[in-house]
């Protein structure tokens, strides 16, 4: 499984994503065709993936986003 950069024009397989897609996931085979996402998903992905990788931080989405804001202050 590799990710790569998406060389087609074609929108972010993602339902309700209406971005054009920047990333290409490969299965080599595994899955029927290539899965095609954009750079806000693939950041949403990584951040879902973080959490199930690192139980501790599966907190409310609020105090994650308060923890975003103080960041950006
Ligand atoms: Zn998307």
């Amino acid at each position: 499984m590799e990710i790569n950069q998406c060389g087609y024009h074609v929108k972010c397989d993602f339902n309700g994503c209406n971005n054009i897609a920047k990333y290409a996931f490969s299965t080599k085979g595994l899955i029927k065709r290539d899965l095609c996402f954009c750079e806000e998903c693939l950041k949403e992905m990584y951040e879902l993936l973080a959490k199930m990788q690192t139980p501790r931080a599966l907190k409310s989405p609020f105090k994650l986003n308060k923890k975003l804001r103080r960041k950006n202050d």
